[in-house]
């Protein structure tokens, strides 16, 4: 037993053998007892069987525990890591904060920095806006806005003197100014104003004001004056001053000066008054003549008022239909014949008043209406044109005036082509005269109108040839067809003064190289005929032949000549000079001529 409890004992803490599993039954001599060591046997191994079994358990729960520990173990490395992550995320928080909080510092200051930089713009935007309301862009001198405050403030002063100041204004236009311009392009032109402006400047005192009033204007302040004689005075300076040659860039240019003159109180005794009167006083410096300087009178506010009427007068005559084309013919003084006419406008203002355009053209050019008193010369022109063809005449190429206005204006060619259209009549009996000034602005536009106008089948003449003051160039730049010399060339032919002779000469010569025909104005004479005769002048006009007529004579005149013969010119002139036969053209225009 004590065997037993010994192995038993030692079975729980060993592991079973291999020839152990079957209690030994040597030395069991008896059933009973081989019985009981079998049940004893077997009661071993199931304790062996519940010890191995125990120490499984244990085993199992030893795991079980050590699993446990181990997780724990990781659940503690887990909380230690993310404990450490939630440090690492507070402290790249922190950084990211401080950072942002730098970022955001350094935003504020430039912020601070550009607020106060943007401030200082805009101050000095707002002085540069101010300078700029009151001053010209390009000369720098003063505008209307301030000379008319200073002017306020000049008539105050001399109102607080009582009466013994005056206060002088002049207003101040540049002499043909516009030909520079034209000649030699607008930035030549824009110099020449800024060396005008400040020679102007140079010579007022520094109470005074010079202004640009915009184009070739500008007013001159005197603030303070004691008689009329201060203004001239200061006048006749300003145009010596103007009148010394300009160097713009390779070209010395002269300019003169037109001055009006009026005074605070003599002549207004407000501002608007005194500007009105100096301006009234320079356009008429400017019509006598230029390079002048004139006080204003009264009188002057006279004619100014009937500038104003004739203006209105001019809209309704547009409204009422008024206006009538006559018809001066234009002679090929060789053979004599008509080679056709040329338009003139006239104005019935009444049943007995005709008036002719030197009176309300150059206005109509000014306030703009030459615009629909072109375009109704235009269509009148061509209805007219037409209805003699459809009649049978032939009035040859008949010709229209068109104003540099006209010309240039954005509607000028579909009016052409409307008209056209409208008329039904063919444009190679169409001719336009213009001027030289009319044809020498923009001349890029000028040649695209000019072309479209020959492309239709019209033809270009340069009116007044001659009196402008261009560049010869553009006679070969242009498509043109005719050159008419002006009259003042051909009525000074035969006369005592200068060369005319010389210049109406080179002018045909010129004509017949560039192909050109040359058409003299204002024949009177037949000293003059003579003249352009024996220099081969093609064609001619002027009252020797006839004045301009209404469309009804003109076409009186067309039917008689088609029986007329040709003679020719020189046996024509002699039976002129001798005796007229009434079977040539001239004399029977010469008979239009003496009845009007
Ligand atoms: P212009 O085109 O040079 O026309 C010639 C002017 O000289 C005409 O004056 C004509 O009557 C005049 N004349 C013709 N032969 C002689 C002559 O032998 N001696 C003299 N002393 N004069 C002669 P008018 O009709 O008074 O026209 C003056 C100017 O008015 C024209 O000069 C032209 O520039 C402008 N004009 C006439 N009709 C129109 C028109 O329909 N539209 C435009 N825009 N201007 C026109
Ligand atoms: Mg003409
Ligand atoms: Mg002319």
């Amino acid at each position: 037993m004590t065997t037993n409890t010994h192995n038993q004992q030692q079975n729980v803490t060993r592991p079973l053998e291999a020839d152990e599993s079957v209690p030994s039954l040597a030395g069991i001599h008896t059933l009973a007892e081989r019985e009981s060591a079998i049940l004893a046997g077997e009661d071993a191994a199931d304790h062996r069987q519940e010890a191995a079994d125990k120490r499984e358990d244990a085993a199992d729960q030893r795991q079980e525990a050590a699993d446990q520990r181990h997780e724990a173990a990781e659940r503690r490395q887990e909380a230690a890591d993310k404990r450490e992550e939630v440090v690492r995320a507070e402290d790249e928080l922190s950084v990211r904060h401080k950072e942002q909080l730098r970022e955001a510092n350094e935003s504020l200051i430039i912020a601070t920095v550009h607020a106060q930089t943007m401030a200082e713009t805009a101050k000095k935007a707002t002085a540069q806006m101010a300078y700029m309301a009151e001053h010209d862009f390009l000369t720098g001198l003063p505008n209307r806005a301030l000379l008319t405050d200073r002017l306020a403030q000049s008539i105050v002063l001399a109102q607080r003197h009582g009466g013994g100041k005056k206060v002088a204004l002049m207003f101040l236009d540049l002499d043909h100014f516009k030909h520079v311009n034209d000649s030699f392009g607008h930035e030549v032109g824009d110099q020449l104003l800024q060396s005008v402006a400040k020679r102007l400047h140079e010579c007022v005192r520094h109470s005074d004001t010079v202004s640009r009033h915009g184009g070739d204007e500008f007013l001159v302040l005197l603030a303070e004056v004691e008689d009329v004689q201060d203004a001239t005075l200061t006048a006749e300076k300003l145009m010596q001053a103007v009148a010394r040659p300009h160097f713009i860039g390779d070209h010395q240019l002269h300019v003169t000066l037109s001055i009006g003159i009026s005074l605070y109180p003599d002549d207004g005794m407000d501002v608007a008054t005194v500007i009105r009167n100096a301006d009234v006083a320079m356009y008429h410096a400017k019509k006598n003549g230029q390079n002048k300087c004139q006080l204003f009178t009264p009188d002057m506010n006279v004619r100014a008022t009937a500038r104003r009427s004739v203006e209105q007068a001019l809209h309704r005559a547009l409204d009422q239909h008024e206006f009538v084309l006559h018809y001066q013919p234009k002679v090929n003084l060789e053979t004599g014949a008509i080679v056709g006419a040329e338009a003139l406008i006239r104005w019935q203002r009444s049943a007995r008043r005709l008036v002719h355009p030197a009176e309300f053209v150059g206005i109509a050019e000014e306030c703009g209406l030459i615009l629909p008193i072109g375009r109704w010369a235009l269509h009148e022109v061509c209805r007219q044109t037409q209805a003699w063809l459809q009649a049978g005449l032939d009035p040859g190429l008949v010709a229209t005036n068109v104003s540099a206005a006209e010309f240039h204006g954005k509607d000028f060619l579909a009016g052409v082509r409307s008209t056209l259209d409208d008329t039904g009549l063919d444009p190679h009996h169409l001719e336009f005269e213009l001027t030289e000034s009319g044809l020498i602005q923009d001349t890029v536009q000028t040649t695209e109108i000019l072309h479209t106008l020959k492309g239709l089948g019209a033809q270009i003449a340069v009116d007044d040839f001659g009196t402008g003051y261009s560049s010869l160039s553009y006679l070969w730049r242009f498509p043109i067809d005719e050159l008419k010399i002006d009259q003042s060339f051909v009525q000074a032919i035969c006369g005592d003064a200068g060369n005319a002779e010389a210049i109406v000469s080179a002018v045909i010569a010129m004509g017949a190289s560039l192909k050109q025909r040359v058409v003299a104005e204002g024949i009177e004479t037949r000293g003059q005929l003579a003249f352009l005769q024996s220099r081969n002048c093609g064609e001619g006009q002027g009252f020797y032949f006839g004045r301009p007529v209404p469309a009804e004579q003109f076409a009186a005149l067309l039917a008689s000549n088609r029986h007329l013969p040709t003679t020719p010119a020189k046996r024509r002139l002699s039976q002129k000079v001798g005796q007229p036969t009434g079977k040539n053209v001239t004399p029977s225009i010469l008979a239009e001529n003496k009845k009007a």
